[in-house]
């Protein structure tokens, strides 16, 4: 496919690391050979899945003359920390609007990713309920914005759009040439599914480029058929966009829900235990919402002999670890 035809700023300057995880294998038994795609590693502060996203969609904003962005996320989002991020380094000016999803977990003075926001210089920061219309709240925003002389772009929430999806497209087009280059050949790969982006971009490449290797997203928020729908939907979209002629099976979207555990961002003891054991084996940090969940899922599908003996897994590590730094008690809590 080609993905020449869309602006980029190059935030992706080289193919991420495909490693073996020879110490975490053994640790789950030894007979599935677990690897990791180290996304975690991206260019931007603190590194992570948004910047293959933010490559086409800050590249979008620039091309049409925007001089402000506005995205969202939830109160620890590793999107808007990436979005501010980027944003800082073009000098664009960035508001972030920002969901309470649970509660009451707002809170100016905390750390990981909102320590972050402060400190990269966020332009504002609007805190609005949890089920709140987003994309109304920033067109408010934007209008505003606009009134007063700027001009504003929206991102959506995980820059998960088929310009953002783009990236996850290229990331595929990557990972075919990695595997031929390494000479490894996966039989499965595991995703983390959350806004869906990821999911779906990554997919439509597999398939587009007939990799034929089946793609499992675990999920963090939402209940599976109304996952895979959404990353149905922007697989749809985004082949539109390119303009690719894709056959997408219904069957090929697969987005567990059983990791969820309590709700979005809310710890699970399975998260706290994948996540200890990648630090303690590989000395990788997993990320508490997202990434770390997501190891569960491989965990307990290694466990439950889903994915077989003698076979070659790959997980892509989309980043979040500076998140880890707003959840010390859950960890300290499960260790003791
Ligand atoms: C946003 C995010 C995800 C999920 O990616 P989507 O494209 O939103 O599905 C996974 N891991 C981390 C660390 C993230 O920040």
């Amino acid at each position: 496919m080609n993905l020449a035809q869309f602006p980029r700023r190059g935030y992706v300057k080289q193919p991420t690391p495909v490693e073996p995880l020879p110490s975490f294998s053994k640790a789950l038994g030894g007979k599935v050979n677990i690897w990791i795609k180290r996304d975690d590693t991206l260019p931007g502060t603190g590194g992570g899945n948004k910047t293959r996203k933010l490559d086409f969609c800050i590249a979008d904003a620039l091309a049409r003359g925007a001089d402000t962005i506005i995205t969202c996320g939830a109160v620890q989002s590793n999107h808007c920390r990436l979005t501010l991020a980027w944003a800082v380094k073009e000098g664009l000016d960035c508001h972030l609007v920002l969901e309470e999803r649970v509660p009451g977990s707002y809170n100016p003075q905390s750390s990981g990713n909102n320590f972050l926001f402060q400190m990269l210089g966020v332009s504002s920061v609007t805190v609005v309920p949890g089920g709140s219309p987003m994309l109304q709240e920033m067109q408010k925003l934007a209008d505003k914005l606009a009134a007063a002389g700027r001009k504003p772009y929206i991102i959506p929430g995980g820059a998960s759009n088929s310009i953002g999806a783009l990236g996850y497209v290229q990331c595929a087009q990557e990972l075919q040439q990695q595997m031929f280059e390494q000479g490894c050949n996966f039989d499965h790969v595991i995703v983390p599914s959350g806004s869906a982006g990821t999911h779906a971009g990554f997919l439509l490449g597999m398939l587009a480029c007939n990799m034929n290797i089946p793609v499992t997203g675990i999920g963090v928020n939402r209940k599976k058929p109304v996952q895979e729908q959404a990353v149905f939907d922007l697989m749809h979209q985004t082949a539109d966009l390119i303009g690719a002629a894709v056959n997408i099976p219904r069957e090929a979207v697969v987005a567990y829900d059983d990791y969820v555990g309590p709700g979005y961002s809310l710890p699970t003891a399975a998260m706290a235990e994948a996540v200890t054991l990648l630090a303690r084996t590989e000395s990788i940090l997993l990320d508490p919402v997202y990434s770390g969940k997501a190891m569960s899922g491989l965990i307990d599908l290694v466990r439950k002999g889903v994915l077989p003996a003698g076979s070659n897994v790959l997980f892509l590590h989309t980043g979040g670890s500076p998140a880890l730094y707003a959840y010390e008690d859950t960890f300290r809590k499960s260790w003791a």
